[in-house]
């Protein structure tokens, strides 16, 4: 009876491995929420990335035909710059670093990068040089470490050690009892949404694009966290374009350029300076936040 059922039970654990290895991927499938349409053009060629700078010209797009989201939007992306995305919810913040990554196709205008219109760039070269911190990070079942490989699974172990550097983790991950070998995600130690976005941040350090776009998390993190996020955004804006795409406006008062979105369109743009002394939308929110944090 044993010699049968040694076998069976190893296949039942073979049987469990490859069911929790394609939630992995459905997670990670759902997460990236690709629009099947979107395909190479035929005469796609690989994105030539040089300087790092992002274009969009009068751009229109629409989920759905009947309702606008983005009208005529116009904005420049400054090599090497630090641009922060904000307005309302429902503005269309999100949908820009969706049309970015090319999940849809826009309906009018053109996104480019380095000058190459992305909808004639092939989609893998394209991806390849954007990393996405996004707001909720799908953590798999694995250690820590694997996780954060996962950003680039050729990166050698100093690499991935300089990651965790870099995106303040170190000091977490030396609290665990089994360190970077300890195990998260659905069936491990459940780990904060601020752990969890510096986990993000260290994949895309791993990643090594030059673009990096950063969709910061809706939930109030508390200060610690927010400030550990911060630091290690810092770090990694350093040597890339930035793209931030913002909640609480007292995360973005060092970006370049802010552009102000109110129903997919430009309300207004420059720093934080500008925009508090121009008397607008801009400083309108600031105001609102800077009460509701008293
Ligand atoms: P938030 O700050 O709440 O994240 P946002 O500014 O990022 O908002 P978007 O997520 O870009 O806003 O959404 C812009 C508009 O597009 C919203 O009205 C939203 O309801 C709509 N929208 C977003 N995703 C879809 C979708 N997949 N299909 C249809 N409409 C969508």
């Amino acid at each position: 009876m044993i010699q049968l059922f040694l076998p069976l039970n190893f296949l039942g654990f073979v049987y469990r491995e490859i069911r929790r290895a394609l939630t992995d991927l459905e997670n990670m499938l759902g997460l990236l929420k690709r629009a099947p349409e979107i395909v190479d053009s035929r005469d796609a060629r690989p994105l030539q990335f040089s300087a790092g700078a992002i274009q969009f010209n009068q751009v229109d797009f629409s989920y759905q035909n009947e309702r606008p989201i983005l009208q005529q939007l116009s904005f420049n992306v400054l090599p090497g710059s630090k641009v922060a995305i904000v307005g309302a919810s429902g503005a269309g913040k999100s949908t820009i670093a969706r049309l970015l990554y090319r999940f849809y196709a826009i309906s009018g205008g053109s996104i480019c990068i380095d000058g190459q219109d992305i909808s004639t760039v092939s989609l893998d070269s394209l991806r390849r040089a954007i990393a996405i911190v996004p707001q909720d990070t799908v953590l798999f079942n694995n250690s820590i470490r694997d996780n954060i490989r996962y950003g680039r699974p050729d990166a050698s172990e100093a690499e991935i050690d300089q990651a965790i550097e870099l995106a303040h983790l170190r000091r977490f991950i030396d609290s665990l009892p089994q360190g970077d070998a300890t195990q998260v995600g659905e069936r491990g130690l459940k780990v904060s949404g601020g752990e969890k976005q510096r986990i993000a941040i260290a994949r895309a350090i791993l990643k090594r694009s030059p673009i990096l776009l950063f969709d910061e998390a809706t939930s109030a993190l508390d200060s610690a966290s927010e400030q550990a996020i911060l630091q290690a955004m810092r770090e990694v804006a350093r040597n890339h374009t930035s793209v931030v795409i913002a909640h609480r406006l007292s995360t973005i008062t060092d970006a370049d350029n802010i552009i102000v979105l109110k129903h997919g369109q430009l309300a207004e743009q420059g720093s934080h300076d500008q925009l508090l002394a121009a008397g607008g939308e801009y400083a309108r929110m600031w105001q609102l936040q800077q009460k509701q944090h008293n």
